[in-house]
């Protein structure tokens, strides 16, 4: 595993973002979980394969693992692209891949067909919601920067130094979120926000603790699932209607529940239907 200083990193422009998030090209898939085998694959616009040797490897060779992975969108207001996720310990391929494995297919000039993958995680880090948004200044750079819809470190120090600084910060952001929402999950003692309320509904009644925080619930909304985002803060009510209430009653909360979670759930294959199954 190489650090995020040490490793080589591409910026792949994703510049159709709008095509991406109505999901009918390529795009979209480098952000989301395959729901086969739960990792990320993604797609590199095709302007010729990409050269690995810029990235470390050895001539001739077929990949090259390691490498930290950035995309970059189109900004709306301006040619600048900003940094939408990041991928660390990625591979990358010289020569797209295609899978039957992965059974993804997108329309292309009214055919459906096969996508081809050049890079691949286990782990993706969405930056849609981070409040702290990086955003690439080809006004300051030049558009020559993001040429042929990719960058490899080294092509420019400066710009280099900024990106990495940057991204820096949201792993150790990503590192303290992550441990506050466990602490959350197994030790609710003095952690509750002073503003959180039952996540089933914000007008839903508790009381204060000593501490002067609102008394909630933590409550794993998947069964099973073992992430920040599975974790639900609830009134005692709420929880206990999880428990002991009829099907309609447990269905009205989760149908709740499944709504503030919905991105993760989706992204996690998880239809309203599974969830409520699991009750
Ligand atoms: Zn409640």
């Amino acid at each position: 595993m190489k650090t995020l200083e040490d490793a080589p990193f591409i910026v792949i422009d994703l510049t159709s973002g709008l095509h991406a998030r109505n999901k009918t090209v390529h795009e979209y898939y480098n952000l989301v979980r395959n729901d086969v085998d739960w990792r990320y694959y993604g797609y590199c616009p095709p302007l010729g394969n990409i050269d690995i040797t810029r990235l470390g490897a050895e001539p001739g060779a077929e990949f090259i693992d390691g490498v930290t992975v950035v995309y970059a969108s189109k900004t709306r207001a301006s040619l600048d692209r900003e940094v939408v996720a990041f991928c660390t310990n990625a591979r990358v391929y010289h020569k797209p891949k295609t899978d039957v494995f992965l059974r993804r297919t997108v329309w292309y000039k009214s055919e459906k067909v096969d996508c081809a993958y050049s890079l691949e995680s286990d782990s993706l880090t969405d930056l849609s919601h981070y409040p702290y948004k990086f955003k690439i200044r080809l006004s300051h750079y030049g558009a020559a920067l993001l040429g042929g819809q990719r960058y490899f470190k080294g092509q420019n120090p400066e710009f280099d130094a900024e990106l990495l600084a940057y991204l820096k910060d949201c792993q150790a952001g990503q590192d303290a979120l992550e441990a506050e929402a466990f602490q959350r999950g197994f030790n609710l003692e003095g952690s509750v926000p002073s503003g959180a309320v039952c996540e089933a509904g914000a007008s839903h009644k508790t009381f204060l603790t000593e501490k002067g925080l609102p008394y909630l619930e933590a409550h794993k909304l998947v069964p099973g699932v073992d992430a920040p985002w599975n974790v639900v803060l609830l009134c005692p009510l709420c929880r206990r209607k999880l428990q002991y209430g009829t099907a309609q009653t447990k269905a009205q909360v989760l149908r709740a529940l499944y709504k503030a979670r919905k991105s993760y759930l989706e992204e996690a294959g998880i239809s309203l239907q599974d969830l409520l199954a699991q009750y």
